[in-house]
């Protein structure tokens, strides 16, 4: 690969804050991240935010394929030449934000001529104006997805993988913990990126799953309850759950919360997957006596 600094001012380019642009500039460092992915000759590849090829280009000398989504017009004729330089010819690039993409379209395409209904493997340094939007997404549309391996700066990444009842835990960790199991896999320090950000970064590991009795409507219920849950946090959940984006009363949050076991003086911080999941399924009954 090409130092990001050299490329950029090849092409008179900059780095945009806007795009979360933070390209990793050592050639050693994205080859470790993709050794300690495991991926394989065997493995489809969704790279997310693939900007000048640090990854790309490991990912494409390791994956079958590898398609790579960015968003940045301005730097897919690099990115192409760069996978030219190395006479690499299993990668699709498609200029798109990936909040826009249908994954189980790209999963299909990719698996048409093998009959065969492969999972991909996503992959991705991400911007860090957007990580927890696209890992909402993934977990949406983790039907098509075996696994990721996800950049995240250091701090996101902590509260992703936070155990309830700490100041870390959120909305975020318990939508991603019902989805997935995670791991970490590496930190990585600012010297590894042009331009330098000022804070570590962390790489995580995510083995998505389906929980057998949750359909996607009992899902959607449960990602809602999650949501009014955490949406006033210091409250507690009588108070935060009641009112808000979906009006649910008083007495309707009151009689779930007793029907699930939890107390209502308690905190969303400190309720674990499971704990939410009975709650859905206290709010579904509830509901049913209502109408
Ligand atoms: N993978 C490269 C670049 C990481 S920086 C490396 O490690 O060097 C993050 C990349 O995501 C940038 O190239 C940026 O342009 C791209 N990006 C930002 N927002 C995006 C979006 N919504 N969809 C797709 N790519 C995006």
């Amino acid at each position: 690969m090409t130092h990001p600094g050299q490329l950029l001012k090849n092409e008179k380019l900059y780095a945009g804050k806007e795009l979360g642009q933070n390209f990793l500039s050592n050639p050693a460092t994205a080859k470790m991240i993709v050794k300690k992915t495991g991926i394989s000759n065997r493995d489809r590849v969704l790279e997310i935010g693939s900007g000048l090829g640090a990854l790309t280009i490991p990912l494409a000398q390791t994956a079958m394929h590898v398609t790579a989504i960015e968003k940045d017009s301005r730097l897919i004729p690099v990115l192409q030449q760069e996978l030219d330089n190395e006479n690499l010819r299993n990668v699709d690039i498609i200029n798109k934000d990936i909040l826009k993409i249908n994954f189980s379209e790209i999963a299909h395409n990719k698996n048409r001529d093998e009959n065969q209904d492969k999972k991909l493997v996503v992959i991705g340094n991400l911007p860090y104006n957007i990580s927890s939007q696209i890992l909402f997404r993934l977990v949406e549309q983790r039907g098509c997805i075996e696994k990721a391996f996800l950049m995240f700066q250091k701090e996101l990444a902590k509260r992703i993988i936070a155990s309830p009842g700490g100041r870390d835990y959120s909305r975020l960790s318990a939508v991603v913990q019902y989805a997935a199991d995670i791991s970490f896999v590496t930190d990585i320090g600012p010297s590894s990126f042009f331009p330098k950000p000022v804070v570590d970064s962390t790489v995580l590991k995510f083995k998505f799953f389906h929980t057998k009795d949750f359909d996607k409507t009992l899902e959607k219920t449960l990602f809602n309850v999650i949501k009014a849950a955490f949406s006033k946090r210091r409250k507690t959940l009588k108070n935060s759950m009641t009112g808000g984006e979906f009006e649910f009363k008083k007495e309707f949050i009151i009689h779930a919360l007793e029907l699930a076991g939890i107390d209502a003086n308690r905190r969303a911080e400190t309720l674990n997957v499971d704990e939410f999941k009975a709650l859905t399924m206290a709010v579904k009954e509830t509901e049913k006596l209502d109408t």
